[in-house]
């Protein structure tokens, strides 16, 4: 499973990160990084929660 991030839309508010700070990171450029695309199985939940949550709906899960 792959979480994948539309950076057109994403708006950098952390929502993301404060779910699964293992996967996702904010730059103090506002820029959302993946750190990890290829979620393991133990952040699976957590990850569904992220993009569940995204105000933006900018995360997708694939795979
Ligand atoms: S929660 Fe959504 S809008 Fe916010 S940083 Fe994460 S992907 Fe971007």
């Amino acid at each position: 499973m792959r979480v994948v991030v539309d950076h057109d839309v994403c708006e950098a508010n952390a929502v993301c990160e404060s779910i699964v700070p293992e996967l996702f990171h904010v730059t103090d450029d506002d820029v959302l990084e993946i750190l990890r695309p290829e979620v393991p199985p133990e952040l699976r939940e957590r990850a569904e929660q992220a993009v569940l949550r995204c105000p933006r709906r900018a995360l997708r899960l694939e795979g």
